[in-house]
């Protein structure tokens, strides 16, 4: 924070923030999928990381209806910020300039993506990767590890545990499963219940849970090699699941296309391992105890799933065309 607080931002929020509102959304919108029986066929999969997205849209596209209607956490935030944000603190949406720092590539080509603004402005002006920011404090000669640690601003700075783990390949399935847990029987799981979702090896991953008495079958795949495997899996019908997380990047977004590059040498499960001792550390690891989700949706959203949260919160994938697609 200090660092980019040198380099000129005026407020400086955390993703992890939106990362908690997606789960909020995605998680609501699971159970109500699963409920109606919706998901009888095939399953509902993760639509967080725009990657996958693309895929799905490019290479199965008469499964996009799977994909869950939740923007991504970026999408979520810029939307965010333009709104709620802007009117509490009487700041002109109009002169937000909003930057979002990602470890992704694609999520570049979403904040371009003209049905995922729905603020009225472009909700995300600009993407920035980690590599680039790192070469940024280069330019500017700021070491950020000289400097001290600062907190994010509020209100968009606070975040939990099950929100860091996202960046992990099985950390969007678990941080879900959390809180989909309290939402049915209207208490917490240990934190660390849903774990066997974690973990590198084989093409997927599957578990088994109960929920109130009934079984969920989940799936977790990364790199899009292994998640074609996987899906052809599911369309011969060999496997069955409820729910499924995709996310294209080889370990999730720690092995994202954006990310530092250290020759020779793969850190996503390094940088995960850093990702679930956060969660461990933090006091909160529920996205439902959030305390700046919990007054978003007191002030503003009314509930999950509510007609503002859908308009704001989520998208119709069938409403952009890859370029291919274009006349
Ligand atoms: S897995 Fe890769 S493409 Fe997907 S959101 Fe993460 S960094 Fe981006």
């Amino acid at each position: 924070m200090a660092a980019l607080r040198r380099v000129g931002f005026d407020y400086i929020f955390d993703t992890n923030f939106s990362a908690d509102l997606t789960i909020m959304e995605e998680g609501s919108e699971f159970l109500a999928r699963l409920q109606a029986g919706e998901l009888q066929k095939w399953p509902m999969f993760t639509s967080c990381c725009p990657g996958w997205v693309r895929f799905m849209k490019s290479q199965y596209p008469d499964m996009v209806d799977q994909l869950s209607s939740a923007k991504s956490p970026q999408a979520m935030f810029g939307a965010v910020t333009k709104t709620w944000f802007a009117e509490r603190s009487g700041i002109d949406p109009k002169k937000i300039f909003s930057i979002s720092i990602m470890p992704c590539v694609s999520k570049k080509h979403e904040c371009d993506i003209p049905n995922l603004n729905d603020s009225g402005y472009r909700d995300v002006d600009v993407v920035l990767t980690t590599r680039e920011v790192d070469r940024i404090l280069r330019a500017e000669h700021i070491n950020a590890a000289a400097l001290p640690e600062e907190p994010f601003d509020s209100p968009l700075g606070a975040g939990t545990g099950a929100a860091v783990i996202f960046g992990a390949t099985g950390g969007v399935m678990e941080a879900a499963l959390r809180s989909a847990y309290y939402l049915v029987t209207g208490s917490n799981p240990d934190p660390d219940h849903f774990k066997a979702v974690r973990g590198y090896d084989g093409a997927w991953r599957e578990a088994e849970f109960e929920l109130a008495g009934a079984k969920l079958r989940v799936a977790v795949a990364s790199g899009l090699a292994n998640t074609r495997k996987l899906i052809e899996a599911i369309r011969a019908g060999k496997v069955k699941y409820d729910f499924v997380e995709i996310m294209a990047c080889p370990g999730g977004c720690g092995g994202g296309g954006g990310q530092p590059i250290c020759d020779g040498f793969e850190l996503a499960q390094e940088r995960d391992e850093k990702l679930y001792a956060l969660d461990r550390e933090n006091p909160l690891r529920f996205s439902h105890e959030n305390p700046t989700v919990i007054t978003l949706y007191e002030e503003y959203l009314g509930k999950p799933m509510s007609h503002k949260a859908h308009d704001l919160l989520h998208t119709d994938h069938h409403g952009w065309h890859l370029p291919c697609e274009e006349k």
